[in-house]
């Protein structure tokens, strides 16, 4: 038995980042996380969700294992517009590694957390099996685990988590524990674990008035 050699969040992380799934685009992100998940033994669903006036978006439910206690990792591949491309020190979708940092759109906020998930439960998975980690080694949980993964966190939010949340309920499927890899860290990483989250608000501003333009 060689449990040795764990599969790398980094380089998990390095190609999710590389993939440029700026809201609502899926990037490629969905499919590699997609690939790797059904490399381990993951039923993997792509779900695409629409709504009257909203792009599509693509969304993914991944479990594997049956019965309780069902464990469910939720997060999120889209990332925010990078703006200025010249602006950064490394290409926002590069996945540039500089000493020991990973750099680009999405890093932190939350290829990183998603990486280091599917990192985890593949070494996991391998060790149940009594196997190294990686596509041949994975084994079943003890009861269910599941991944809820939303291309639509960043825009307006509509195709994704609550329409995931409603599909999930409709067949029956029910969470008892819930991760989600939004980063919380203030100073170091892991000195905040929370059990909630700030809320957010989209709202539409009309001005009225007279057009002008003066340059
Ligand atoms: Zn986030």
């Amino acid at each position: 038995m060689n449990l040795s050699s764990p599969v790398d969040p980094v380089a998990i992380a390095r190609d999710l980042v590389r993939c440029p799934s700026v809201t609502p685009a899926e990037g490629g992100a969905l499919r590699l996380l997609a690939g790797m998940l059904e490399e381990i033994g993951f039923e993997v669903h792509r779900l695409t969700f629409s709504e009257p006036g909203t792009a599509d978006v693509d969304n993914l439910y991944a479990r594997i294992g049956s019965g309780s206690p069902h464990l469910v990792f939720a997060g999120h591949t889209d990332v925010v517009p990078p703006g200025e491309p010249g602006s950064w020190t490394h290409p926002p979708f590069s996945g540039a590694i500089a000493g020991d940092e990973l750099h680009g759109r999405g890093a932190v906020d939350m290829k990183g957390a998603i990486a280091c998930f599917v990192a985890a439960l593949s070494d996991h998975l391998a060790a149940r099996a009594g196997r190294p980690a990686g596509p041949a080694g994975a084994g079943q949980p003890a009861g269910t685990v599941s991944l809820l993964i939303t291309g639509d966190e960043e825009g307006v939010a509509v195709n994704g988590t609550p329409k995931l949340l409603q599909w999930a309920a409709e067949r029956g499927i029910r969470f008892d524990h819930c991760l989600l890899g939004e980063p919380t860290s203030a100073e170091a990483l892991g000195d905040a674990m929370k059990i909630g989250r700030r809320g957010s608000l989209n709202g539409t501003l009309i001005v009225t008035g007279t057009q002008g333009h003066v340059a």
